[in-house]
């Protein structure tokens, strides 16, 4: 609490500063920082965040706090310091920090909803709409939007104006918090019936009453009262679920025979009967385990560099067991929460209750219990003690974080690109785990390029295992050269011969395959024959990608589709060729090839519908599919008895791209999905098709070396001062005029030049240089250690600022990301 006039207020707005407001002296000795408030801006209501207080007055006339929506801090002080750690270090506002760490439920705009008021109706002529508007508001004030939504108009404020012009109803703007713990009733039989001699006096005094007493006998053998538990507690549902007599139950309430409780319960359905014991660790991952805790001693963060199916997930369990035990909370981040569900399961089948689960595909009220619930701030439900979760799980205010898992560390999804803060979790899990004195465990078979640097340099520990769970061998690799395949007529449409030739061969075994493709769809393109017309987005500047089973061509940008059209725009020919090939087509031809073979594809496409994913895999386990052809889905988190062969097509693909991490993407990807070949007793076949075979990254994959390919990239990466020798802070102009995006640009690098020198690049225009109307141009800076990172993110920001200000410019978009991906 502070006796100080002013309190400074974070809220949900793009403004770099914070709002001061008024302190009435009813809240003075309640209002505390980290606490949530109502105030006006603009004369809207917002829900904001006290981050601090001022006895400074300003100059413009304050606003008064209007209310306090906790008696105790949401955000505990630690996390606000984090929001501004992130708000510097990745360049954006509290504001942008707060939207994203709250669930939106937590943090409600006002509402403005419309209320009935009592008159005599007669004398006042009514239009259709405005009767019904009436009637709808009747039986419950309603938010505009609602009732705009209900009646189905859409000049619904014109309409509600002229109701409070005629004095039928009135506005008011209310904060309203829809966030409601889920209760649910019990029912016990009152304290005094303790004895079995008591109980059976009760029932012998129900003896005319029927019902009552089947009620009570059913309470009996539903709750199992016992001399040490006379009155335990069960659900009152499930008791008339036995015997359906709500009469009869409140007669027994009023008697004062049973007792009745509301409690708060989960929205999760959280159901584990039988908790599984955590699998012994190997020699060599017990080993990999103690290497981690001593470790840990010295350094705050260590990478656990474990090849796939090195038994990586194992020595988490056991991990988090340890810290359990010392009564400490622990955050386990995945990249993607939907494609990981074998991790999860694993996880919650040996600690059952005790684990949150926090993803983008939860409803608000359960993106709001579990954040409540991470810090104990729900009544009669025990804080969760484990989190998994994607990225913004870094904002669940934990009471008592010992350990934060980063699996997958290299992961690119735990970089936000839009919108701010672009922040990347893994690297925001480092300054967290400060904060709680916490360790970071970085787990991957693939390490980026930047933690193993940091793990070489001694700032992290560095724990390897080498070994796979029971020796399995790792696959073997083989190149299969399309461009020779053509000479030597070996291509059979998309496929090599030998790809061909091995599938054929794995089906009679009776195992499975996988087919990687990096693209969705079923031809990234289609061409006229005569005249070179490409079909490309009204609103991006890319070309349409074809998807056959709707006929359309779809924008993968922007998700602008239209039919596919039978003759081209330009010449009109009907000679349109689709161009190249996506997973649609590749499931589309395998069938050709293996028409008696299960395939099924795995990609955006094929799992928009909730669980859609996790059936496919949970199908594939059960040998229900024997191709699957899929994107990255297929490389991520994935553990298959019977699979034998992996396929990748278009390898080069994935080696084209111009940025300086393509390579280790690439290798990345390339070892990941290898990764899922290869059982018991009997070694994995990969096969990569590629026109370009000796391309050196090929060469590491097929060694399957790490250190090697590390050695190559790390040299690539100071030879021409890239991370982690500089950091980057890619500056991105956006605005629908091409021409303001290429004058402002230019000018900007212009004038940082004079500063930042040849560490400003650019400006360029992006791959795609139009995305939904909008134009962008980068330009990129490059910032040696010896250069102070903040003042050159100041001078970035004062000298865009300063340009804004001309005259033309003050609407350009210019968005920073700091360390981009
Ligand atoms: P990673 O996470 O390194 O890819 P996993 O932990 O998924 O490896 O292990 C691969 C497979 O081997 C899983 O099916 C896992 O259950 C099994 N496994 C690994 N270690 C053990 C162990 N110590 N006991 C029993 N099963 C294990
Ligand atoms: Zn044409
Ligand atoms: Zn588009």
């Amino acid at each position: 609490s502070s006796s100080m006039p002013y309190a400074l207020v974070i809220l949900p707005i793009a403004s770099p500063k914070l709002y001061t407001y008024s302190i009435p002296d009813v809240f003075l000795d309640k209002i505390k920082k980290g606490q949530r408030v109502v105030v006006q801006v603009r004369n809207r209501l917002y829900t904001g965040i006290v981050a601090g207080f001022t006895e400074e007055k300003p100059k413009y006339e304050v606003k008064p706090i209007e209310e306090i929506l906790d008696s105790e801090p949401l955000i505990p002080e630690n996390y606000l310091e984090l929001w501004q750690w992130i708000a510097d270090y990745y360049m954006c506002t509290l504001g942008e920090v707060y939207t994203a760490a709250l669930p939106s439920s937590l943090r409600l705009e006002g509402q403005h909803t419309v209320y009935p008021v009592e008159t005599d109706l007669k004398n006042i002529l009514l239009t259709d709409i405005e009767k019904e508007i009436l009637a709808a508001i009747k039986k419950k004030p309603l938010t505009l939007n609602n009732l705009q939504k209900k009646i189905g108009v859409k000049n619904i404020v014109s309409f509600t104006k002229s109701l409070v012009e005629k004095g039928l109803v009135r506005i008011d703007q209310v904060v309203e918090n829809p966030f409601k713990p889920k209760t649910q009733k019990f029912v016990s039989l009152s304290p005094e019936i303790n004895t079995p001699e008591k109980l059976e006096q009760t029932i012998n005094s129900l003896s005319r009453a029927k019902k009552q007493t089947e009620l009570v006998l059913a309470y009996i053998s539903l709750a199992k009262p016992s001399i040490k538990n006379p009155n335990p507690l069960i659900s009152k549902q499930k008791l008339l679920e036995k015997v359906d007599s709500i009469s009869a139950y409140q007669a027994l309430l009023k008697r004062n025979i049973f007792i009745e409780v509301e409690k708060t319960i989960s929205r999760f359905d959280t159901k584990f009967e039988q908790l599984r014991k955590i699998n012994p660790l190997t020699p060599a991952q017990q080993k990999a385990f103690e290497q981690i805790n001593t470790l840990f001693e010295q350094k705050d963060t260590v990478l656990l560099f474990g090849v796939t199916s090195s038994g990586k997930t194992e020595i988490y369990l056991h991990l988090i067991k340890q810290y359990l035990a010392q009564g400490k909370q622990v955050l386990y981040l995945l990249p993607e929460i939907a494609i990981t569900t074998q991790i999860i399961y694993r996880i919650q089948a040996v600690f059952g209750q005790k684990v949150g689960i926090y993803h983008s595909k939860l409803n608000d009220s359960e993106r709001a219990e579990v954040w409540k619930r991470t810090a104990g701030m729900l009544e009669d439900l025990p804080p969760y003690q484990i989190i998994i979760g994607v990225r913004s799980a870094i904002f669940l205010p934990f009471k008592n974080l010992g350990l934060i898992i980063v699996d997958e560390e290299h992961e690119n999804t735990y970089k936000q690109f839009d919108p701010a803060p672009r922040y990347n979790a893994r690297d925001v899990a480092i300054v967290l785990a400060k904060k709680f004195k916490a360790k970071v465990l970085l787990g991957t078979a693939t390490p980026s390029i930047e933690s193993y640097w940091n793990a070489q340099k001694g700032k992290y520990g560095l724990v390897t295992l080498t070994q796979r769970f029971q020796d399995i061998k790792m696959p073997q690799i083989i190149l299969a050269d399309t461009r020779l395949g053509q000479k030597q007529r070996k291509m059979h449409g998309i496929f090599h011969k030998v790809l061909l030739d091995e599938i054929k061969k794995t089906l009679e075994q009776k195992q499975q395959v996988i087919l990687f493709r990096n693209r969705r769809g079923f031809a990234p393109y289609l061409e006229c024959q005569d005249c070179g017309w490409i079909p490309k987005c009204k609103f991006c500047d890319v070309s349409l990608t074809y998807h056959k089973e709707t006929n359309k061509l779809v924008c993968h940008y922007c998700g602008y589709t239209i039919e596919a059209p039978r003759r081209c725009e330009n010449c009109g020919s009907f000679k349109l060729r689709l161009k190249s090939y996506g997973t649609e087509r590749v499931e589309d031809e395998i069938a050709v090839f293996f028409p008696d073979a299960k395939v099924q594809r795995l990609d955006l496409d094929t799992t928009r519908r909730k669980n859609a994913y996790a059936q496919i895999i949970e199908r594939f386990e059960k040998g229900e599919i024997d191709i699957l052809v899929g994107t990255q889905m297929v490389t991520k988190g994935l553990d298959f008895e019977n699979v034998r062969l992996v396929g990748i097509l278009n390898a080069d693909s994935l080696l084209n791209y111009p940025d300086f991490r393509s390579y280790e993407r690439a290798f990345q990807l390339m070892v990941q999905v290898s990764g899922r070949a290869g059982r018991k007793n009997a070694q994995g076949l990969v096969i990569i098709q590629t026109a370009h075979p000796d391309h050196q990254v090929f060469k590491y994959v097929i060694e399957n070396n790490y250190t090697e390919f590390f050695k190559w990239q790390i040299k690539e990466r100071q030879d021409f001062s890239y991370p982690p020798f500089t950091r980057i802070i890619k500056i991105t102009v956006k605005d629908k005029s091409e021409q303001l995006v290429n004058d402002f640009s230019k000018l900007l690098a212009y004038h940082l030049r004079k500063h930042l020198k040849h560490r400003v690049l650019g400006p360029e225009f992006p791959l795609v240089k139009k995305v939904q109307t909008w134009y962008r141009k980068e330009i990129v800076i490059k910032i040696e250690p010896k250069l102070s990172l903040s003042k050159v993110k100041k001078l970035i920001i004062n000298t865009t600022n300063q340009l804004k200000q001309r005259e033309n410019y003050y609407r350009i978009f210019v968005i920073y990301d700091v360390d981009p991906m």
